[in-house]
């Protein structure tokens, strides 16, 4: 059995100066937990995590790894919780065990076919940290080579997972080697017969193959040290059966037919030159077979493969395939992004190992987010994750449009970010969002997965609402940016009204005052302004009174004579605070304080009522715009609150009538309509329109539109319909 002390020697060797006491420490919890456990094969468990963290060791990574490795297990399957990890392993391996196992628990759906769905999760939560994806695949290697204990249907399982999931992961991030093994492991459990097959098949050539391969060799070995390529190894190699298998099928071929079923490669020294060189060779010693030769050392491969591929035809007739990388190459070729590490010296500081890490994980980001995008959506993605809580990687989400293209967010954002990173004129024009299908608030928060579509209007202009709920810098700068210039230009054309208005009263002509653009300029100047827009903005924002600006165009004499407020008997002594009346949409009177002859509007949104609290708010058009106070809208326009001005019900003469509309909630029971329309007639009150309904969980809800004068008579009405038996509530529909 595995010894701790053989992995420590390793991680030694591998990595001098690294922390070996975290692996003991790792190693003792591990062991006192797993205690009694025992795996399929009937050894104790603790042979799984002690081997895993061997292939940890052998890929050289760190002591946080191989500790995680020895620890990955522990939550999944002990009674050990992850904050009993935080407080012995401390936050970095926390976040490890943690990743690996909630891809434990995404793995254990996977029986539900839903494999594509599954690459995008176990993607997702394996882009946390790099070596999240490093040690879950060394866990699954070493349950593939110990697969031989398990059922049948549950190697099966396992297997496909590992066919779907983890070896293309692996190829991705370019481990030739341990995808290699993990291909062929599945192939001989999935597929044991052709597996079988084609072993004899292929045995019953090996000495023939091997000889060949051999004579290969030793003649590629001449050449290049009488051509003076300076080459560190030469090997021969048979096809993988999976990797045939697959051939086979797919070209529908027999095995004489296949090109590369035995291979040489060249690892020369450090340096791409002996690759052409090597490759000069070989095209000298044997005829090269036309458009088999690939150059993907000066093209790379995404997952940073580098190799010179080409198929010659060997002394018998039969073709074969050489490769031919530098040393460097190869290992990159074999390892992958766990090559990296090698690289990653040991006296690194902090910081730097930090930055190191970053860089790794944006590599393994670029390759495997491809796997996701690529990945067809199924039907029950509305619910992907979501349900999972697979809220790993704490700061960011990834969400995609419908074409399949990732959008990385910070956690928090809304749709009207996603929007805003597709592109600004999205954002700008952005009226809606529909989330894995469903058109939701703009206000959802977005989770890990979602599937988003951005409707848009055109001529559709963002809203200040918005900045209450995005939270990228690039949404909100943009809506900032866009509501401050929305602003100005309401501001200017408002100032511009206003000082139209004051100057009409003091029987000013237009054209000598707001439209004479020296006078402005001028007077722009005098308050230390530029422009008469600037002016007019000042006054439409209420910084500066309409008033005054006229003051300065007469000069104080003349001023005190046009006055109107001079002239009236009815002077008020307080001046521009005075409280003024007008008649607002001919229907109603409502007193604006400080601003003159405004045209005014009852908000839709809230339908005020007379002897309600209600508060005015500027609006461009639409002129002073009256809510409720406790329309929900207002708290919004508060943002503003330059342009919120007291409003109250001037007294009226004669008693208006306004419909209001009523919803009573009911018990469920016969009689309640006319009960309801009986008490609001009993108190001589007018019913515009009336209905009833019952609701799912039997629930009696009936709406009344009832025609009022003021508050004082809607309270009345109200806690009439209270009153009836029967009545459970009684609320005001759109306040
Ligand atoms: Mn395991």
């Amino acid at each position: 059995m595995i010894r701790i002390e053989d992995v420590i020697a390793k991680v030694n060797e591998n990595r001098p100066g690294a922390d070996t006491d975290l692996i003991r420490r790792a190693y003792l919890f591990s062991a006192l937990h797993h205690r009694g456990q025992t795996r399929a094969s009937g050894e104790p468990y603790l042979v799984h995590p002690l081997e895993v963290a061997e292939i940890l060791a052998d890929m050289r990574l760190d002591e946080v790894s191989v500790s995680t490795g020895l620890l990955h297990d522990v939550v999944e399957d002990t009674l050990v919780d992850i904050e009993t990890i935080r407080s012995y392993f401390g936050d970095e391996i926390t976040l490890l065990v943690d990743g690996l196992t909630k891809i434990a628990n995404i793995s254990d759906l996977s029986k539900e076919k839903q494999q594509a769905e599954n690459v995008r999760k176990m993607v997702l939560a394996m882009i946390t940290d790099v070596r999240v994806v490093l040690i879950k695949l060394a866990d699954r290697l070493h349950n593939m080579r110990t697969m031989q204990y398990l059922k049948p249907e549950k190697r099966e399982r396992i297997s496909q997972e590992t066919l779907d999931i983890y070896a293309p992961i692996a190829h991705r991030l370019g481990m030739g080697k341990l995808r290699s093994e993990l291909e062929d492991l599945s192939f001989q459990n999935l597929y044991p017969d052709d597996y079988k097959r084609l072993a004899i098949e292929v045995d019953a050539r090996r000495p023939e193959l091997e000889a060949a391969l051999e004579s290969i060799k030793t003649t590629i070995a001449d050449q290049l040290t009488e051509h003076q390529v300076p080459f560190v190894s030469i090997e021969g190699r048979v096809k993988r059966l999976y990797s045939l298998w697959k051939k086979l099928k797919k070209q529908k071929i027999m095995i004489e037919q296949v090109y590369d079923l035995i291979a040489a490669r060249i690892i020369t020294e450090n340096d791409r030159k002996y690759c052409y060189l090597a490759m000069s060779v070989i095209h000298d010693i044997w005829t090269p077979v036309p458009e088999r030769f690939k150059d993907w050392i000066a093209i790379p491969r995404d997952n940073l493969y580098q190799s010179l591929h080409t198929s010659v035809i060997g002394d018998g007739g039969q073709p074969f395939e050489v490769q031919i990388r530098t040393e460097e190459m190869h290992q990159i070729a074999e390892e992958g992004v766990a090559a990296h590490w090698k690289y990653k010296e040991s006296n690194l500081g902090k910081q730097e190992e930090d930055e190191a890490l970053d860089q790794l994980r944006n590599t393994v980001e670029k390759l495997l987010l491809p796997l996701v995008e690529n990945t067809e959506q199924t039907e029950d993605s509305a619910d992907f994750i979501e349900t999972l809580k697979l809220d790993l990687y704490p700061k960011d989400v990834y969400a995609f449009t419908p074409m399949g293209k990732v959008i990385q967010l910070p956690r928090g954002s809304t749709p009207i970010d996603f929007a805003y990173a597709i592109h600004s004129a999205v954002g700008d024009t952005c009226t809606g969002a529909k989330v894995n299908g469903r058109i939701v608030p703009l206000r959802s928060e977005i989770h890990n997965g979602d599937v988003i579509e951005i409707l848009t209007t055109q001529n559709s202009k963002p809203s200040g609402d918005w900045l209450n709920f995005t939270i990228t810098s690039r949404a909100r700068n943009r809506i900032r940016h866009w509501i401050s210039q929305e602003q100005r230009t309401e501001s200017i054309d408002i100032g511009r009204k206003l000082l139209q208005q004051e100057a009409e009263r003091f029987r000013l002509p237009v054209k000598k005052f707001v439209n004479n653009e020296t006078e402005m300029k001028r007077i722009a100047n005098e308050y230390g302004l530029g422009r008469p827009d600037d002016l007019f903005a000042s006054v439409g924002y209420g910084k500066t009174l309409p008033r005054n600006v006229v003051a300065k165009f007469l000069g104080p004499e003349k001023f005190g004579e046009l006055d109107p407020d001079n002239q009236k008997e009815t002077r008020l002594k307080t001046g521009m605070k005075a409280v003024k009346k007008f008649i607002g949409m001919g229907e109603d009177a409502i007193v604006v304080k400080g601003v003159d002859n405004m045209l005014t509007a009852r908000a839709n949104c809230c339908n005020p009522l007379r002897g309600e609290d209600i508060v005015g708010y500027i609006s461009l058009g639409k002129g002073i715009v009256v809510h409720n106070k406790r329309c929900k809208n207002v708290s919004q326009l508060m943002v503003n609150k330059e342009r919120i001005v007291e409003v109250e019900w001037a007294k009226s003469d004669k008693e208006q009538i306004q419909s209001v509309q009523l919803l009573a909630t009911t018990e469920n029971r016969t009689g309640m309509l006319a009960g309801i329309t009986n008490a609001i007639a009993d108190i001589k009150t007018g019913i515009r329109d009336a209905r009833a309904n019952v609701s799912k969980n039997d629930i009696g809800l009936i709406e009344v539109t009832v025609e009022v004068f003021d508050k004082k008579h809607l309270d009345k009405v109200v806690s009439a319909i209270e009153q009836v038996q029967g009545v459970i509530s009684v609320e005001r529909v759109n306040t």
